[in-house]
């Protein structure tokens, strides 16, 4: 169920309009708006979910499958040298949006992140 002012809800399911690089019943993956590299992508779930936590076990599933594919091709198309995929729970772990999602960062040599 989506909440109401959750912005990724809106985002998810898209009440408000997104980069939207794929999208199902269930998930949309989009561009993030400030990127840490080229490509940088979020995969959000169109139900919300507060944390990791909060995710039931099939959509933690169907979530890390849908990153592990979207690494995948995304590496194709962008020639990355790297990925990283970072989930944050928790303000004090750098989360600031309280909707569970998965970060999927392109990294190229030399291309100065620290993540
Ligand atoms: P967190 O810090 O919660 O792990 O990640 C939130 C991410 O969402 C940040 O990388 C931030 O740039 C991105 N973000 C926040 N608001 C929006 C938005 O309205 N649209 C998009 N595309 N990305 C957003
Ligand atoms: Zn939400």
């Amino acid at each position: 169920m989506k909440k109401d002012d959750c912005i990724f809800c809106k985002i998810a399911n898209g009440e408000i309009p997104s980069n939207t690089l794929y999208e199902d019943d269930s998930f949309r993956v989009i561009l993030d708006l400030g990127p840490a590299t080229k490509g940088h992508a979020l995969v959000m779930p169109k139900e919300h979910f507060g944390n990791l936590y909060e995710l039931p076990d099939d959509w933690c599933q169907k979530a890390f499958s849908l990153a592990k594919k979207m690494a995948g091709q995304m590496t194709e198309k962008l020639h990355c040298d790297g990925f990283n995929l970072v989930q944050n729970n928790g303000a004090t772990a750098g989360q600031t949006v309280p909707h569970f999602h998965i970060h999927l960062i392109p990294r190229y040599e030399n291309d100065g992140q620290t993540i």
